[in-house]
């Protein structure tokens, strides 16, 4: 078989055009990408020869490394899985995930801004070589197969594919050094770098030194894994490091829980909080979960039994000896272990982050910019640690609008004879302001949370209650206002009685109802929705995902002290039957839906109106 020319996907050629000619900071990273990648082949070759899926010649895994002075080669060899010609050209030829938006936006992001870090979560792993080499050599074989294969590229747009010899099943990457990197053939420099980034990996990274005039093999790496070191003996940057082996992240993590659990349930958990949040959160495909290892050997790469949901952002470590090692993910999912674990871990990180919270609002509110959407959904998801996760809520409220709060604080500010927690949903703060909802509530200084995100009236609707307080929203039901306030509207209700019932009727195929308007002081109207009934951005997000959302009829509150009314009041006493009537109740529920952010029931019959009552004022 003749070499094959092949040409790199075009996500691929701009991210290798972005890693060569951005300069970025810290090359030394490309040898922590490729040993990372040689463990984790090693890690999948392992797995499938313990479980009999494959069959292997050896088991001393190694990863080495070969410095070659006169080639000006660097050489990074494993003996795991390895890659067929199809692996090769999906692995190496493009990138997962690559024709997504949030990478096209990452890409136009990383142009503007020139940080290269945006990039670390899309996996430029392997590519990262192409910082310190004009030409990388890959020879593979894969584990139970016979024949090998040889993937080069020069990086400029083309890769090439032919057939090659190798021995035993695994990967050897050969960098052709650039001119300006041949410090990576030093033996102290190779040295410095695997201490640096990957001492923790479990296999041993070797190198072929000379001693005494012998060549011997020698270990760079202590392999201690290290969730299972002492936390005293750890430094701050192998915490980080290794959460970026782990988590294929670039960035640091934004904090991290370490801990041994002790007692009838042993294990031991490094679980990391990061500082961004993936671009994948939302998809079907993202891996959740720590990595699960029993009696040090790697079981699952991410086990999603190990966290609920709503904590999927959580990336880590748990080990536990009281597993047994075949274990199957069937296995795991109501295993009784397990379970215990996951709740320990969920009390772990839910009280990490009231800390965070308590301590450090400024960490805490980059945080729940990142996650707050994702840890919300365990409101609606863990009944029983509903209050625990809302009390990790923030938001901005209308006496707040500048500064975060949270639902404690909301709390001790209540007026005392408040017994209710008033939120209003939207689709922005902008929009939320402008709600004739609302008016009631700033003239008699009552605070109400804003919640802007798409999920919040899900959210709230299964919170119901915090700290024995209903959570109440503005634009639905009857509000429990003050008796002065109930008997006007009593007396406005009884006094326009008549008018409200033929209003109510000239509406009938729109509203269920119409009341006087409690909540409104300038505004002449707003539509409100019946106590149990879906949240309007809720069923707007229904109909986004082309899901049919209950079509309920809302309730028109009109406000009976506004001038308009009393205009339409004295056009009813003349004549009861006036066709104005009509043309009156379509405009005031027509502006009721466009206070709502909605459009008029018949935009040109609302806007031919309009100028005709323009027309008569001029
Ligand atoms: P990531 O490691 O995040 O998946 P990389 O760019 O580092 O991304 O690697 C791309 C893919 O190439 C890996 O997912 C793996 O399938 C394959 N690969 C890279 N190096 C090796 C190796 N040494 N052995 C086997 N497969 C490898
Ligand atoms: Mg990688």
């Amino acid at each position: 078989m003749a070499t094959e020319k092949f040409e790199f996907k075009a996500e691929v050629k701009e991210l290798l055009n972005l890693v060569i000619n951005s300069l970025y900071s810290n090359r030394d990273i490309f040898l922590r990408e490729l040993i990372s990648n040689a463990s984790d082949a090693i890690d999948k070759a392992r797995y499938l020869s313990l479980t009999n899926q494959i069959k292997l010649n050896s088991n001393n895994f190694k990863i080495k490394i070969t410095p070659n002075k006169e080639k000006k080669t660097l050489t990074i060899s494993d003996n795991g899985i390895g890659m067929s010609k199809d692996d090769v050209i999906n692995n190496l030829g493009t990138i997962a995930k690559s024709g997504t938006k949030e990478f096209m936006e990452m890409i136009k992001k990383v142009k503007e801004t020139g940080d290269i870090n945006l990039v670390g979560q899309f996996g430029v792993g392997f590519y990262s070589a192409f910082m310190v080499a004009d030409k990388i050599d890959v020879i593979s074989k894969k584990a139970g197969e016979d024949t090998a294969v040889k993937w080069s590229s020069k990086a400029d747009g083309n890769y090439e594919i032919e057939p090659a010899e190798k021995g035993d099943s695994g990967t050897d990457i050969i960098l052709h050094l650039k001119d300006d990197a041949h410090e990576y053939l030093d033996e102290w420099k190779i040295r410095e770098i695997v201490k640096k980034y990957s001492d923790y990996i479990e296999y041993p990274i070797v190198m072929e030194v000379e001693k005494d005039k012998k060549v011997e093999e020698e270990t760079l790496n202590s392999m201690k894994a290290i969730w299972m070191k002492d936390k005293s003996d750890i430094k701050e940057d192998e915490y980080k490091e290794f959460y970026k082996h782990i988590s294929h992240d670039f960035n640091d993590p934004l904090d991290y829980i370490h801990f041994k659990a002790e007692g009838t349930l042993e294990f031991t958990a490094l679980l990391y909080i990061p500082s961004k949040r993936p671009f994948d959160i939302y998809y079907k495909e993202y891996k959740m979960g720590p990595s699960l290892y029993v009696k040090k050997v790697q079981i699952m790469d991410a086990c999603e039994d190990l966290i609920p949901t709503y904590l999927r952002f959580v990336k880590g470590v748990v080990e536990s000896n009281d597993l047994p090692l075949n274990v199957s993910r069937e296995m795991l999912q109501n295993n009784r272990i397990v379970t215990q674990i996951r709740n320990n871990i969920t009390k772990k990180i839910l009280g990490k982050l009231e800390d965070i919270k308590k301590n450090d609002f400024e960490k805490y509110e980059k945080f729940y910019k990142e996650f707050g959407n994702v840890l919300k959904e365990g409101i609606h998801y863990d009944f029983e640690r509903k209050e625990e996760i809302a009390k990790l809520m923030i938001f901005n409220s209308l006496q707040n609008e500048d500064k975060k709060i949270d639902f404690d604080t909301y709390i001790e500010n209540m007026a005392e004879n408040q017994n209710e927690i008033y939120y209003i949903t939207g689709d922005s703060l902008e929009e939320i302001k402008q709600s004739p909802h609302l008016e009631y509530f700033k003239d008699k200084g009552i605070d109400v949370i804003f919640m802007t995100d798409e999920i919040d009236g899900i959210i709230m609707g299964a919170l119901m209650e915090y700290k024995k307080k209903k959570v109440k929203s503005i634009l639905k039901g009857d509000l429990e206002v003050d008796e002065n306030i109930k008997k006007e509207k009593e007396e406005k209700e009884k006094e326009y009685k008549d008018l409200l019932e033929r209003i109510k009727d000239d509406l009938k195929d729109y509203i269920s109802d119409v009341k006087a308007g409690v909540r409104l002081k300038n505004s002449l109207c707003c539509l409100v929705g019946d106590e149990n009934e879906m949240d309007e951005t809720m069923k707007r997000l229904l109909e986004s995902l082309g899901q049919a959302a209950p079509n309920s009829k809302r309730i028109l509150e009109i406000n009976l002290s506004h001038p308009v009314m009393q205009k339409v009041k004295s056009l009813y006493e003349v004549d009861p039957k006036s066709s104005k009537i009509k043309e009156y109740s379509q405009l005031i529920y027509d502006l009721a839906l466009i206070l709502n952010g909605e459009k008029p029931v018949d935009p040109s019959n609302f806007a031919s109106k309009i100028s005709e009552f323009m027309e008569k004022n001029i």
